[in-house]
Formats: structure tokens, sequence, C-alpha cells
């Protein structure tokens, strides 16, 4: 059974009366993560969104998750919150290696956790943020409400941020396009034929379930070919020799060298030049697909490599026209009904139009990701930045569910402190 059968809730009121409440926007793994530490700390918040509506409604049906069980766990401030205790809280096999998570079991993960340490969730969008007159922040609601915070922690995830080149601009208007993140239904393209541009996870898997949706997919990409990751050699990292261990360390983000420096190394990673981040934030765990869908790409359908779409124009009544351009600078054309933008997301706070244009001024950034303290606040004190939004300063851990935990202690501990200092 689950530690816990009641909701954290019941013995931790919502509002101390000491002070306003805290304010966590979003709950997705990292919001509840911040949520549940803040719990444990016995600090009054409250929080706000559809819980894991990043996952039930901007990815598909069918998905499976990139990363493995051990990597998958939300932080919680106690042990017997982590994915294999829902497995077994639930009378499954706990779960191993080889064996990929499908999404609605992780969403169900997701709100099993939730209910447990934040039950109180009001699902409703924070509509707007501002600086307070005396200090804090002034949030407004889409119910209407209003009410003062002493800080944010923004947890907005990664849809904000979905990237469309702009040669795309004039499909997406006409409808002849769209981004991975609007679809979790692949079955309206069956019989049509669909370009999903991009090499990721995301690209690969959505043109595989688009294949398997009776759709016709052709993959189109700049990178010279595709990769997959390696199947893990063994069912549970126990398993592994100390030599392969000493050889391909293990951590958080996978085993080997990089990856173990990226995870262990995440509190460093912002004192980095500001090119060599953005390097290792794009290049470590880059873009390919999991070892387990090779076998639903390869000889399925056409995956096109080493073309840039040069331009992207409507067909008339019989769908879009792309105009490739080879390596080589060969020109090639492709017709199509509908084109899948892969092209996955890009920070920038500019996109967050929650905040009022004041704090986003107000935001120090770069290339349009704020630049974080150790404890992921903002050069505005209180607001918090977290997920996806601090990877820019932390690394690839916090591109992932497994940074979960890195990153709601910091904030947490950081509140705790602004909290003593201000009410002793
Ligand atoms: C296709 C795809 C596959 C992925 N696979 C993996 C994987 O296998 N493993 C992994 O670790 N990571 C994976 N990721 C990355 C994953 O999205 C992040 O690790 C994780 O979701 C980040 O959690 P989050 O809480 O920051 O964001 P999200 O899960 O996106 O949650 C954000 C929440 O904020 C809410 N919200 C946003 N704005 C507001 C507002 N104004 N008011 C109220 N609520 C708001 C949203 O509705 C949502 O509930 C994948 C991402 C994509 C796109």
């Amino acid at each position: 059974m689950a530690p816990r059968e009641t909701s954290r809730l019941r013995s931790r009121p919502r509002s101390s009366g000491r002070t306003h409440p805290l304010t966590v926007v979003g709950p997705g793994p990292y919001g509840l993560a911040t949520a549940a530490h803040l719990r444990a700390r016995h600090m009054p918040l409250r929080i706000f969104g559809e819980p894991m509506a990043g996952w039930h409604s901007h990815m598909p049906n069918g998905m499976f998750l990139k990363s493995s069980p051990l990597s998958s766990s939300i932080s919680a401030p106690e042990p017997g919150y982590e994915f294999a205790d829902f497995r077994i809280a639930r009378g499954a096999e706990p779960p191993c290696e080889l064996e990929p998570i499908p999404v609605s079991e992780f969403v169900r993960y997701g709100l099993w956790f939730q209910q447990h340490w934040a039950a109180d969730v009001e699902r409703t969008t924070v509509r707007h943020i501002d600086a307070a007159a005396g200090g804090g922040f002034r949030v407004t609601l889409e119910s209407g409400e209003e009410f003062d915070s002493p800080a944010v922690v923004v947890a907005a995830g990664v849809v904000p941020y979905a990237h469309v080149p702009g040669t795309f601009t004039g499909l997406l208007a006409a409808g002849r396009a769209s981004h991975t993140a609007d679809h979790t239904d692949f079955s309206q393209f069956a019989g049509q034929r669909v370009t999903v541009v991009g090499s990721g996870q995301s690209a690969l898997e959505s043109a595989a379930l688009l294949h398997e949706a009776g759709a016709l997919p052709t993959v189109v990409t700049r990178a010279p070919s595709i990769g997959f990751g390696p199947p893990p050699r063994t069912r549970t990292l126990a398993q592994r020799s100390l030599r392969k261990r000493l050889m391909y360390p293990n951590s958080l983000l996978g085993t080997g060298w990089p990856l173990a420096a990226c995870s262990h190394g995440a509190a460093a990673y912002r004192h980095l030049p500001d090119r060599a981040r953005a390097h290792f934030l794009h290049t470590v765990l880059g873009p390919s697909g999991a070892w387990w869908l090779r076998h639903r790409i390869d000889g399925h359908f056409p995956v096109l490599c080493g073309r840039r779409v040069r331009s992207a124009s409507l067909d008339g009544a019989l769908g879009a026209h792309l105009e490739l351009v080879r390596a080589d600078g060969t020109p090639e054309a492709i017709r199509t009904d509908h084109v899948l933008i892969g092209t996955g997301y890009r920070v920038d706070i500019g996109r967050l139009t929650m905040l009022s244009p004041r704090l986003r001024r107000d935001v120090l950034t770069v290339s349009g990701a704020p630049l974080l303290s150790a404890d992921l606040e903002s050069s505005v004190p209180g607001l918090f930045f977290t997920g996806l939004t601090a990877a820019p300063s932390f690394g690839p851990l916090l591109r992932f569910v497994v940074g979960t935990g890195f990153a709601a202690r910091r904030v947490c501990a950081a509140l705790e402190r602004r909290n003593a200092a201000v009410f002793g």
C-alpha cells in the first residue's frame, strides 16, 4: 500500500495566518516537488493549475517515457513516493530498466503524488503576476481573485516554449502545420502525408505513432543521421560490474562520465561561460531516439537526413509545398498534407505572458533565459523559476523529472531562509 492513505494536507493548514502564502504556478513534476518540500517545512503555500496537464494534454497517447523508471520519480521530502513505490502501491511488479513507462501510467503516478502532497491544488490558471506596491507580488487568477504573495515559484513547464521556426509560421496560421505539443491523438491524420521536422525523441516517436495511426509520415532533419540511445545491458543498475561502474559511472541522468558530470555538477554549471552552458545544454543528451524506438522507425517510413527546409508554402487545396536543401546544396521539393514541427522547446521568458511586462523587463536574462542564483531565484527578489526555465543555468538535469529534487531542495531552503529573515 501507499505509505500514506490520507492526504498530507489534513494536518497541514494552507496558511499559517502569519503571512500570505507562497505561490507555486504549475502542478507538473517540478511544481509538485516544490509543494511537497515546502509542506514538509510547514511553509504556507497555494499551488495553481491543472495537475500533470503538460503530460496528459500536450503529449501523444501511446507515448512512452524516454527516461528510465529509475530516473522518473518526482522528488518528495521523505521516502515512499518514487515511481517504484507507486507501482508497488498498485499491486504491480516493480519497474525494470528495460521496460519504458507508458505516459498514461506516468500521469497516474503524478496524480497519485499530487493527491498525497498537493491535494488542495487550485485548478485555475494564474493570469497575471506583478510586483506588489508594498513588496512581494500581486497575483491575479483566471477566476478574477487577486491576492498578495511574498514569493512566486514559476513551474510553468515546457509548453510555453514550443519552438516553431519562422519558415513555418504561414503554414501554422493556415492550419497546415502544428507543433508536437498541440497533439494527443494522431488518428486525425490517418491516410494523410505528414512531414515531421526534427530528429529528437518527440519528433521520432510522433512519426512512429503517426505511422501506427495509419498516416504516411516522412521525417525531415538537418542532422546527417538519426541516432538511438543504447539499451540498458542489465535489468537493474546493481547488476553492473565494478569495472563497468568505474568506466561508465551511474548517475541520475544515465551512465557515462559526461552525464555524471552534468548530474553531480548541476550546482557548478551556472559558473560556466554562457557559450559553454548553451553548448552542453543542447549536446548532452541531445536529439536522439530511445533505444526501444528504432524498430518502429527503420524500414517503416522515409527519414530524410541532411536536409534543411528552405521554404514552406501553401499548395492550394492540396496541402503544403516544402523546398529542401541537401547538405551539398542540391535542392529538393516535397508535397505534404501537414507539417508536424518537432523542433523542441526554447526557453524565452518573453513567452511567459502571465508575468507583467515590467517583471519580464526586470528579470536579467541571457538569450531569453533568466539568470538565476544558486537557489533558482531571479534578479527580481522572491521570483523563482524551476524546471526547463532553469536548465540554461543548471544544465541538462533540469530538463528532466530527475532534476526535481535538486531544484525543490534549493528553492525551499531559500524560501525558508527568507521567511525566517522576515518573520524571525
Ligand atoms: C514529448 C515530451 C516527452 C518527454 N519525456 C520525458 C521523459 O521521458 N522523462 C523526463 O524526465 N522528462 C521528459 N520530458 C520533459 C518533461 O516535460 C519535463 O521533465 C517535466 O514535465 C517538467 O516538469 P514541469 O513541472 O516543469 O513541467 P510540466 O510537466 O509541463 O508542468 C507544468 C504545469 O504548469 C501548468 N501551468 C503553466 N502555466 C500556468 C499558469 N499560468 N497557471 C497555472 N498553471 C500553469 C501546466 O498546465 C502544467 O500543469 C518530455 C517532454 C516532452 C515535451
